[in-house]
């Protein structure tokens, strides 16, 4: 693993001494199921759409701060006034100006792992504490009542939903609770929400919690993680603090060009989202005969999936059919388990024929 020099370990700041410098070691593959991104073409018309309005947009001028056009269109999408909505470079810029500005020295974040892997790396840049509370052991879901008895003594808290890597998705009447019981903001990560069944979305919930943050992004069911877009929607007092601290210029013209244009032609992107979902379950109906493996189908674009020999499985599946996907089993609670991003029908055919080789020689 990489780490720091000597002397650099001595210049920064000693919360960032064991920080591991960022590890280019990647193997570009024939077929990426690795990130969660979206594989399918892009739907009809967009990509034309998305071009012309790159092309009429100007280089010259600084980004409108608050990417005021993106954040009406936005805002008329999901019923909310502009004011409840804040664009950022990405989810993750979000998540981050999140632990900017309500965590930091003395302050603890409450995280329920298994879970999405940049909240504690925020929280350690900021010199956050995190009170880990556990999901269960067996089915991987959230211990509800030890995150609600937690949740009094932290200060701010991150609830993913569905869940990554586990795909479940945090019931409402949970996150009312969870947002009674903290005294600071609440933020649910809703990254793959589009994927999930309808209501299972926590933005009712603002009404009646003005401490609820909903996090979503672009880089999933939109296709366009390239172009680092995500937003926040909460109360407009919330909004001031994620406008206050963020770098002003952070989402450029062309990303803010690109949104627009993908946004207002949202409805193409349905019937994508509807394939995925389907060849999800037909990769879970295909896998689920096996009796070797346990899986968590969840309401994302990906499942989880444990299987005897995972990381070698994943090796082989790289190295011997050119196909990537995530291997989680380092990770506490995840042992011996693979995440596998539903690819278009082609890629999920091959990797279940490769998959039902490895398989039968590993596990
Ligand atoms: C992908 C993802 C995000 C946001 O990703 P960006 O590309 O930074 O928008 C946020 N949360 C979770 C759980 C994710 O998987």
């Amino acid at each position: 693993m990489a780490e720091l020099s000597e002397r650099m370990r001595a210049y920064v700041q000693p919360h960032l001494a064991n920080i591991e410098p960022y590890d280019p070691n990647f193997t570009p593959c024939r077929i990426n199921l690795s990130a969660n991104e979206n594989t399918y073409p892009v739907p009809e018309g967009v990509r034309e759409a998305v071009d012309a309005a790159l092309a009429a947009t100007a280089l010259n001028r600084y980004p409108d701060p608050m990417s005021e056009e993106l954040r009406c269109e936005l805002a008329a999408w999901h019923g909310v006034d502009p004011a409840c909505v804040c664009v950022g470079n990405g989810g993750d810029e979000l998540l981050f100006n999140f632990l900017l500005a309500f965590g930091g020295r003395g302050r603890t974040l409450l995280n329920c792992p298994p879970t999405f892997s940049e909240y504690e790396f925020f929280a350690q840049l900021t010199s956050t504490d995190v009170r880990n509370v556990a999901r269960d052991r067996k089915t991987l879901a959230v211990d509800e009542r030890a995150t609600l008895a937690a949740a009094s003594r932290v200060d701010l808290a991150i609830l993913t939903s569905p869940n990554n890597p586990t795909g479940d998705v945090a019931s409402s009447s949970f996150v009312a609770q969870l947002c009674r019981a903290v005294d600071g903001p609440v933020m649910v990560d809703e990254a793959y929400i589009e994927f999930a069944e309808a209501g299972a979305d926590k933005q009712a919930l603002l009404a009646s919690c003005p401490n609820l943050v909903i996090l979503h992004t672009l880089s999933k069911a939109f296709g366009a993680a390239g172009i680092r877009c995500g937003y926040v929607i909460a109360a407009p007092d919330m909004i001031e603090v994620f406008s206050a601290v963020r770098q002003i210029y952070s989402v450029n013209v062309l990303t803010q060009a690109a949104a627009l244009a993908m946004v207002r032609r949202r409805d193409a992107f349905t019937p994508v989202v509807e394939q995925i979902r389907a060849e999800r379950a037909r990769i879970v109906r295909a896998l689920e005969v096996d009796e070797r493996l346990q899986i968590w189908e969840g309401q994302g674009n990906f499942l989880l999936v444990r299987v005897p020999s995972a990381s070698e499985i994943r090796s082989r599946l790289r190295d011997e059919y050119s196909i990537l996907v995530r291997d989680f089993s380092y990770m506490p609670g995840l042992a011996d388990c693979l995440r596998i991003t539903v690819g278009t029908p082609e890629e999920n055919d091959e990797l279940l024929a490769a998959l039902a080789v490895l398989i039968n020689e590993e596990a």
